[in-house]
């Protein structure tokens, strides 16, 4: 499916926005892949099942320890495990929104879940981190308002980075992608 999907290629001034789909994340060669985790970090369907499948029991012993140290990791924020056997390096889990209507701080949220997720990839000294559609799905989050702060705040974060250099969207379908690349089509013809 990765090799199909469409791709689109953005460069802000030396960084490079990618969106492309259909594709599975867990496919993915960045340096680092961001998990749609629920709070408990255990694992759930979507995207954090298919993490945790591919990337084998390393990732949800990881989990474990996280949990068992800072607990319940809160919507917005973020934290890094081993991979496992994925190709990536590094699983960077954060807690989407919750879709309520739009009037509980949920495009904050999402902001921060970009914003912290390319925070610790800098940390972690990475030059590469591909993200899914957060909260779009369980979670029921519009896919055209999310994509617009998804894109929005990834950008914004990866202006200011000192070793990420790519962020890319994987989109599991085109009508996913459609509204991603949208979103950095407007970004990028704002000045
Ligand atoms: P959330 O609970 O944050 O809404 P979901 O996993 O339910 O998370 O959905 C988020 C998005 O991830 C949806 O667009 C879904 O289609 C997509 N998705 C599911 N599996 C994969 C995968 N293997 N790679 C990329 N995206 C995926």
């Amino acid at each position: 499916m990765a090799d199909s999907g469409k791709v689109m290629r953005i460069a802000f001034g030396e960084r490079i926005l990618v969106i492309t789909g259909p594709g599975d994340i867990t496919r993915e060669q960045t340096d680092a892949i961001v998990n749609a985790a629920n709070s408990s970090l255990m694992g759930g369907g979507g995207v954090d099942g298919a993490i945790h499948r591919a990337g084998g029991s390393a990732i949800l012993e990881a989990c474990k320890e996280i949990v068992g140290r800072i607990g319940r990791l809160p919507a917005g924020q973020a934290v890094a495990t081993p991979a496992g056997r994925l190709a990536a390096r590094h699983v960077i889990h954060t807690v989407g929104p919750f879709w309520g209507g739009g009037k509980r701080g949920e495009p904050e949220t999402l902001a921060s879940c970009h914003r912290e997720s390319i925070r610790i990839a800098d940390e972690l000294q990475l030059a590469s981190i591909a993200f899914p559609a957060i909260s779009t799905g369980a979670y029921g989050y519009p896919v055209d308002q999310a994509a617009r702060i998804a894109v929005g705040s990834a950008v914004k974060a990866l202006e200011k980075t000192t070793h990420v250099r790519e962020v890319r969207f994987v989109l599991f379908d085109l009508h996913t992608f459609e509204h991603y690349a949208n979103a950095a089509r407007s970004l990028a013809a704002t000045p």
